[in-house]
């Protein structure tokens, strides 16, 4: 018996049916199909005696040239929609998901080579993938039968708030962005484009950014650096500009004077309404109780020494971490301070932890640690690349306070009591301060 399956088994036939004459006819019928680049793969049983009607090279010929067609036909384009679209670097998870490259903006082109569960897998440049959440991207109806796209002129300026690297392009194409330290850079890697900049136009209105130039790391990866005037990075933020030929790279600057007074601080109580957390194991509290507790004693200190205080949330509500993202975006804090207590299994683990993503913005996290251990508490330790959602923003520095254990007897009495509130509040008010001091130099 023979099969032939047309198009990735969609398709079969019993050759066998229409006698042995017709093996002849589906050998010439394979032999045409080859010719033809159609899709055709080949299957012969034990019953039908396949040395006489195909020979194995024969065969081992058609099936390779299905497989070789599946992979050059087999990729559609979509655009990125919806919320804070992210794109992972694999599949892996954990509790609060997998390792992210990069946010990006709406309406990004993506080719789509892949689908596994619910992500897609694109193609980013020749030797670069990632992976989106098919629920943040949607079908992509132009025709993208360009060969190569490339970057047109630049122009690096200021206007009253960021120092703009905007870099011409042809296409809303993906990028990812990394914070470099000694010496401190942004480098923005922008994938599927070769470079025609010939032209980097650089304005005295600039007050962040000393230099910006680029590099053609890989014949379609464009590399840009930018390099910063301070040590500390103050945040990014990418997108494209209305045209979507513009991939405008916002740098944030360093407030001008480095006070309390001149700060926009935003605390995130963690949890909240249905999302309790975790809860202490001789009060039975919630967290979303005690971090809205903390968050408040901090709101007040860090009020009463001038600071501007932004609260993500003042009552015990529901609110996503979208939600929180979008507000904090749109209050473009100069740092962001998140509040939540520890939990583990192992009831002796006990202790205080900072946490961030971005190098950039590891500074403040070992400097409010370091005042936090002056409380008493364990060192659970500075916690790099975390991948807690809040951390993710690229827009300002940002510290997770991981207070104490809720699950631990002795942490969790101080976090019942009111006086250890405020002596946390003062610790990351004296963190911050160090912080800023450190960020003078
Ligand atoms: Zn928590």
């Amino acid at each position: 018996m023979i099969w032939v399956a047309v198009d990735t088994a969609t398709f079969f036939m019993p050759a066998c049916f229409a006698g042995r004459k017709s093996h002849r006819y589906f050998k010439w019928l394979c032999i045409a199909s080859n010719l033809l680049q159609m899709n055709l793969i080949l299957v012969c049983c034990v019953f039908c005696h396949m040395k006489r009607i195909v020979s194995i090279p024969f065969l081992f010929l058609v099936l390779m040239n299905a497989r070789a067609q599946d992979t050059t036909a087999s990729y559609f384009y979509v655009k990125t929609t919806g919320q804070l679209p992210f794109l992972e670097y694999g599949l892996g998870d954990d509790r609060l998901g997998g390792a992210k490259m990069t946010f990006l903006d709406t309406n990004v082109v993506l080719k789509v080579i892949d689908s596994v569960g619910t992500d897609y897998k694109v193609q980013l440049s020749r030797y670069h993938t990632g992976y989106i959440a098919k629920a943040n991207v949607k079908p992509d109806t132009a025709q993208h039968n360009k060969p190569y796209y490339l970057t047109a002129s630049w122009r690096v300026y200021g206007n009253a708030t960021h120092d703009i690297v905007a870099v011409g392009m042809e296409e809303r194409l993906p990028y990812r962005s990394i914070q470099q330290i000694n010496p401190s850079r942004l480098v923005v890697d922008i994938f599927g484009v070769t470079s025609n900049t010939n032209w980097i136009t650089q304005l005295k209105s600039v007050k962040e950014i000393r230099n910006a130039w680029y590099e053609q790391v890989e014949d379609d990866v464009l590399r840009v650096f930018i390099e910063l005037k301070h040590q500390q990075h103050w945040g990014h933020y990418i997108a494209y500009d209305s045209s979507g030929k513009r991939l405008m790279i916002r740098i944030k600057r360093q407030p001008e004077k480095l006070c309390m007074k001149n700060l926009v601080i935003a605390v995130d109580a963690g949890h909240g309404g249905s999302n309790t957390g975790a809860s202490g194991v001789i009060s039975k509290g919630f967290e979303k109780m005690y971090t809205l507790q903390f968050a408040e004693a901090l709101q007040k200190y860090l009020g009463r020494k001038g600071a501007h205080v932004y609260m993500t949330r003042t009552l015990d509500v529901d609110l996503s971490m979208t939600d929180r993202t979008l507000a904090l975006r749109q209050q473009d804090p100069n740092l962001l301070i998140s509040l939540h207590l520890n939990s583990a299994g192992n009831p002796a683990a006990k202790g205080t932890s900072t946490y961030y993503r971005y190098i950039g913005f590891r500074p403040l996290t070992q400097t409010i640690l370091d005042r936090m251990l002056e409380l008493g508490l364990d060192n659970y330790g500075n916690i790099g690349n975390f991948n807690f959602a809040l951390s993710g923003p690229t827009e300002y520095p940002n510290c997770l306070v991981e207070i104490a254990f809720l699950s631990n007897e002795e942490d969790e009495r101080r976090i019942m009591d009111p006086k250890f509130h405020r002596a946390v509040a003062k610790k990351i008010y004296k963190g911050i301060k160090d912080w800023l001091k450190a960020s003078r130099k």
